[in-house]
């Protein structure tokens, strides 16, 4: 048994902080939260002193792409470098978010389900992992990796990720089939261009029909999976949330059309703004990208502020793989930058995330019962979130009742 002892508590649930508390923890479980002393520390236990500190739950990205070192066409074909180099910096990524405090991420594409049991057998250290393995769209929609001449990669990079093109219903049917088989926790599609997507397909374009999005949700969902949708603005953004999709990534134009975040709110579709990432896309993207970024960085700001005026669920996910690891952190920053209370941004990345996943019956908060996902930091996220970035205040992360790094 450990018992971190005397911690300011920020359970995760967005209640206020409690002061003095002890945390049991036996066989990955949390196990006792009571007031410091309450309970006596039973012999041979380990006593971990976190007076001064505080302890919160182990953080959760919704969104990320931990095997995206850029967003050039030889990156995306897996030509850069030798796949086994590719593989050991994906392992490197995997064990510095953890240490950063992250002890769940979702991977938005690319990262194939070999990954996540390499991190459940203990192979290599790192967040718990769910997988979409690629985006399922259209020819020339973001989930298709052609050149711009519309020439494929004639072998696929990596043949654990099955390809996501998908044309006309059966097809998307059968797409959701494959990413099932090859151990995909969710389903990932996009019904709108994005920044970086090519020029002719911006974010409010859409290549993508009403009835192969259908067909792709009910399949997806007759199989027990979440869908993901990548969706900016104008026609496909509507068509994702009235096919009730399960999570909205990016809505970045959803104040153009007000009425959707009330459909999101009856229909229980999460939303995921992913700020992070048009950070880099308005700073280093291509022309295009800095100039879509750019247009959108208002809208973007005044749809989080409709959301949360409607009670939309707004969950915390970087996106930002493609330029940056081991921050993922910086989205709570953005949130809160945005408008959203301290402690909601830190229930966006904690508990309000792992029921965007449907993992909240054993973490996202520090609760009797739940898993012992936890992290220690020196400083008050409450008075200053960005204190969490790169995991600068963190002392202490422990993953499943063990723990993963003690900077103590
Ligand atoms: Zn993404």
């Amino acid at each position: 048994m450990i018992v971190i002892s005397g911690a300011r508590l920020i359970d995760g649930t967005g209640a206020g902080p409690r002061e003095g508390m002890d945390v049991f923890v036996n066989d990955g479980e949390i196990v006792e939260v009571s007031p410091a002393g309450a309970r006596p520390v039973p012999n041979g236990a380990e006593r971990i002193d976190a007076g001064g500190m505080t302890l919160m739950p182990g953080l959760i990205d919704c969104h990320d792409h931990l095997s995206s070192f850029g967003y050039g066409l030889a990156d995306k074909w897996g030509l850069t470098e030798p796949s086994s180099l590719r593989h050991m910096r994906i392992a490197s990524v995997l064990e510095q978010t953890l240490h950063t405090g992250y002890t769940t991420v979702r991977d938005a594409g690319g990262l194939d389900a070999g990954f996540r049991t390499a991190v459940d057998e203990g192979l290599i250290p790192g967040p718990s992992l769910q997988v979409v393995l690629d985006v399922i769209t259209p020819t020339g929609g973001i989930g298709d990796h052609a050149s711009p001449s519309g020439y494929h990669h004639p072998a696929p990079p990596n043949p654990s990720l099955p390809d996501g093109v998908a044309d006309g219903p059966d097809e998307m049917r059968h797409r959701v089939r494959q990413m099932a088989l090859a151990g995909a926790n969710a389903i990932k599609t996009g019904t709108t261009g994005g920044a970086s997507s090519r020029p002719g397909l911006g974010p409010k374009d859409t290549n993508m029909r009403p009835e192969e999005l259908a067909a792709l949700v009910d399949e997806a969902h007759s199989i027990g999976k979440r869908v993901m949708c990548h969706a900016l603005g104008g026609p496909g953004l509507r068509v994702a949330i009235e096919a009730g999709v399960d999570s909205i990534e990016h809505g970045t134009h959803l104040d153009e059309d007000p009425d959707l975040v009330h459909m999101m709110v009856e229909k229980n579709i999460f939303y995921i703004p992913t700020f992070s990432v048009y950070i880099y896309h308005r700073a280093q993207g291509t022309p295009h990208g800095r100039a879509r970024s750019e247009e959108l960085t208002q809208h973007h700001i005044r749809s989080l502020e409709l959301a949360m005026e409607a009670g939309v669920k707004i969950v915390a996910g970087t996106d930002a793989g493609g330029w940056v690891h081991c921050n993922n952190a910086q989205e709570i920053s953005c949130l809160a930058a945005a408008g959203m209370p301290p402690a909601d941004a830190l229930a966006a990345a904690t508990s309000r995330a792992a029921e965007c996943l449907g993992i909240e019956g054993s973490v996202g908060t520090v609760e009797k019962g739940k898993r012992a996902d936890l992290v220690l930091v020196d400083q008050d996220p409450l008075a200053d979130v960005s204190t969490l970035e790169k995991g600068a205040s963190v002392r202490l992360v422990m993953k499943n009742g063990a723990v993963a790094v003690n900077r103590l």
